[in-house]
């Protein structure tokens, strides 16, 4: 496995592959991840994974300062998995504009997620299309436990005509239900216990008001609960104001 931390390196290892996949990343390697780079390995010839923790997507300081890292057990699961090419580029690399120049996407952007977090599908869709641009990839694997992301992604390739096709994986979840996150590792022991309620709520309220109504009683700061077609999306907060963990979900719900 070789680790590229410029685009020179990364366009270096490229320039003679064909059929590579992509999984992006901001690290803090768990299994929902590792599912996404297994179906890279297995539907294409190279794999490439980047880590790199997006600082344009982060609209809270904290949560960008507490974002885990843990570099060396990454670049160790991925090598036992065989991945080809880790790309760790830099800020200065990949903002050679200092982020003067953005994606910017006008209707489901400023949705859920978006309506809590000004900004930061700006900053997703912007680093998406650097990174695709840089690797060119055959294919990119994204996650539905972010299901606005990928649906963002998609619509954002088609409307740039870029030559690589998006594959949705699903959420991998905790034996108790609770969706994995890099973020999970910072929720307090009694926050850790008290997250799989998220998902259950989210799967068995009669409505989004019925979802929103219990979380709060059960001890959730309630970002939104909302049903679009036939998933419903929400977004709640746990924890002390300097550390809060913030955990979205969706499901498939009945149209
Ligand atoms: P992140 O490192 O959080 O930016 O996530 C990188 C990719 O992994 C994104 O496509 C996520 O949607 C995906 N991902 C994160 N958590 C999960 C999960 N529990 N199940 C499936 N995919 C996930």
């Amino acid at each position: 496995m070789i680790v590229a931390s410029t685009i020179d390196e990364l366009k270096g290892w490229r320039e003679d592959k064909n059929d590579v996949g992509f999984v992006p990343t901001m690290g803090a390697l768990h299994d929902g991840h590792l599912s996404l780079v297994s179906k890279g390995l297995a539907a294409c010839q190279h794999t490439v994974v980047s880590i790199y923790v997006n600082p344009t997507q982060f609209d809270d300081r904290a949560d960008l300062a507490n974002y885990p890292d843990t570099l060396d057990d990454d670049l160790a699961m991925l090598d036992a998995l065989g991945v080809d090419c880790v790309f760790t580029p830099s800020y200065a690399a990949l903002y050679p504009d200092d982020f003067a120049f953005r994606v910017e996407e006008q209707e489901l952007s400023k949705r859920l997620c978006g309506a809590h977090r000004p900004g930061h599908f700006a900053g997703v869709l912007t680093v998406v299309m650097k990174l695709l641009n840089i690797v060119r990839p055959d294919r990119a694997f994204f996650g539905e436990k972010d299901f606005q992301q990928l649906t963002l992604i998609r619509n954002m390739v088609d409307a740039f005509f870029l030559d690589t096709e998006i594959i949705g994986c699903p959420t991998v979840r905790e034996r108790d239900g609770l969706a994995m996150s890099s973020r999970n590792r910072n929720l307090e022991p009694d926050d850790r216990k008290l997250a799989p309620k998220f998902y259950e709520v989210l799967q068995s309220a009669d409505n989004d008001d019925d979802a929103a109504r219990r979380l709060a009683d059960a001890g959730f700061d309630v970002d939104y609960v909302e049903t679009i077609g036939n998933r419903r999306f929400g977004a709640v907060s746990l924890g002390p104001a300097a550390r809060i963990v913030r955990l979205i979900d969706n499901v498939a719900v009945e149209d």
